[in-house]
């Protein structure tokens, strides 16, 4: 089922998701949910808080960048080890039309538990890295705006003041194909970033 979004102001967004222990029928539920409303936004990933849940749970599909990504959702995600630093935009489903550069370490190692419980581990570069660490700030409460300089944060957050108001329901915006950092192939992407071969 596709899921409204929660946008930037929401108290869930703020909160730390709680550890899930109980790998039952709902997490499933919640794994649909979470790849539907992601694959109606066009988003790369996307963090269960963004849809009012306050759990540890995210959704990626690395197939979206033309790399040997995954398509999964990921439990309990961890950040075990990164390296390196990159610059490139981003943007988040909770800051609709905002886009602004980041920097993120470049390759990342990532544990996790997948929907049955089963402990796995992810290595990525490049975008899909971004995606990773994006979706886990998301679960601790940190948004990507925390991460922008101060005059970049005033600039973002009086822009999306705008594109709100734009959004009353008087006056629903159209869709647009964004998303949590959305995928825009960079230079740094054809040359061979993504994730890891095996
Ligand atoms: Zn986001």
């Amino acid at each position: 089922m596709i899921r409204d979004i929660r946008l930037y102001g929401d108290a869930v967004l703020r909160r730390p998701a709680d550890a899930v222990s109980d790998f039952g029928g709902h997490l499933r539920q919640l794994a649909d949910d979470l790849l539907a409303t992601q694959d109606d936004a066009g988003a790369v990933g996307l963090a269960a808080v963004q849809i009012g849940v306050n759990l540890n749970v995210f959704s990626i599909d690395g197939t979206q960048m033309h790399r040997r990504g995954q398509r999964e959702v990921l439990v309990n995600a961890v950040l075990a080890d990164a390296d390196g630093e990159e610059v490139e935009e981003e943007g988040c489903l909770s800051f609709p039309g905002i886009f602004a550069e980041i920097a993120r370490p470049k390759w990342v190692a990532i544990r996790a538990r997948d929907i049955n419980g089963e402990i796995v581990e992810r290595e990525a570069k490049g975008y899909l890295a971004r995606a990773y660490l994006h979706e886990i700030d998301h679960l601790s409460g940190r948004l990507f705006t925390d991460l922008m300089d101060p005059d970049t944060r005033v600039e973002v957050m009086r822009k999306l003041k705008s594109v709100l108001a734009q959004r009353r329901p008087e006056n629903p915006a159209p869709r647009a194909r964004c998303g949590d950092v959305p995928y825009r192939p960079s230079a740094a992407d054809s040359a061979g970033y993504g994730i890891d071969d095996p």
